[in-house]
């Protein structure tokens, strides 16, 4: 084993409440199932010790980074410098604030959260049931799907600042837009959600949820390690529709490829680098541009070294 660092020795001892792993593999906790390790990984509690996991970062001058589930996060090979602080099944809690508003933790999936929903009676969350990520992941991203959109139900964000300080964003304040919010160039950490919904007939929400999922599994590779959709849709067009077109379905770079299922999820064969993963994303783009003269832009979030 390799010695620890100063920072990995200093973290484990000023922060012995906390749950630590020193040098864990991002592969372990991405759907790609690709990244070298991070220097140390913490899973705050509650957002005490988040607040105290920034304080320490913060006074070693140790870049952090944020994830949830890491479903649409490509983690660089040569891992990550630092502190990965991972907020999935950490920071936890769902409760009924009033009788159509839920506030939601950001470490609780997606999944849980519309069904969490569909047991109390409120529609709205539907479309977020089987998108693999947290609901902080969600946010932060605006994620969506089958004509769903986080910014459509979200009535209120809680907010860390990297400094520690809460505060709470309108969901109008979030800034929202396509797979975006505000939080990309701001910075800041997810605490919870609020969601403001309707209320339905329990069985009505239920029918739907398993309609998107009988849908999910007939159109994706959902038995491969991939981010979901590897890139956005671009103005004028679908990008599963523009790669079949571009004839790459099945394109591969080392073990990264189009899936054959559907041509707008990116798989890992089993063994791909995020170099190759990347590569494959650069030639797919740029063939499709080539094709169309529409250009791809990723939907992964690409995380190098700071
Ligand atoms: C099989 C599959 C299907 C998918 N289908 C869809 C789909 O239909 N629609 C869709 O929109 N997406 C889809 N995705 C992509 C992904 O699930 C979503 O983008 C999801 O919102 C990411 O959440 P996460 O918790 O996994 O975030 P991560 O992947 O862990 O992180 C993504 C980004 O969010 C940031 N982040 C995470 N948590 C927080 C937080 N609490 N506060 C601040 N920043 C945070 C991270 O720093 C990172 O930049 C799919 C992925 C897979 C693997």
């Amino acid at each position: 084993m390799t010695e620890l660092t100063d920072f990995q020795k200093k973290i484990t001892l000023s922060l012995p409440e906390v749950t630590i792993f020193i040098q864990e593999p991002l592969a372990k906790h991405t759907s790609l199932r690709i990244g070298g390790a991070a220097e140390a990984m913490a899973f705050p509690a509650d957002d005490a010790q988040l607040s105290r996991l920034l304080a320490f970062a913060r006074q070693e001058g140790a870049p952090v980074r944020i994830l949830g589930a890491g479903t649409n996060v490509l983690a660089p090979d040569e891992g990550i410098k630092g502190l990965v602080v991972c907020l999935k099944d950490c920071l936890e809690g769902m409760e009924l604030l009033d009788e159509t508003t839920l506030r939601i933790a950001a470490g609780v999936t997606m999944t849980r959260a519309a069904v969490f929903a569909a047991k109390n009676g409120l529609s709205g969350l539907e479309f977020a049931h089987g998108i693999p990520g947290t609901v902080g992941g969600g946010v932060y991203m605006n994620a969506g799907a089958y004509g769903g959109e986080i910014s459509a139900v979200c009535k209120a964000v809680r907010v860390m600042a990297m400094d520690g300080s809460v505060r709470e964003l309108s969901g109008s304040e979030m800034g929202f837009s396509y797979r975006h919010s505000r939080l990309e160039e701001e910075g800041g950490i997810v605490l919870s959600a609020d969601f403001a919904l309707t209320p339905a007939d329990p069985e009505d929400i239920r029918a739907t949820m398993r309609t998107l999922q009988q849908k999910r599994s007939a159109s994706q590779p959902l038995d491969m390690p991939s981010a979901g959709s590897a890139f956005k849709r671009p103005v004028g067009g679908y990008a599963a529709a523009l790669i079949d077109q571009a004839g790459l379905k099945g394109f591969r770079v080392g073990d990264a490829a189009i899936s054959t299922k559907h041509a707008g999820f990116a798989v890992n064969l089993g063994a791909s680098s995020a170099e190759d993963f990347k590569a494959l994303l650069r030639q797919v783009s740029d063939m499709v541009f080539q094709n169309s003269g529409i250009r791809l832009e990723p939907e992964v979030r690409i995380w190098e070294q700071k």
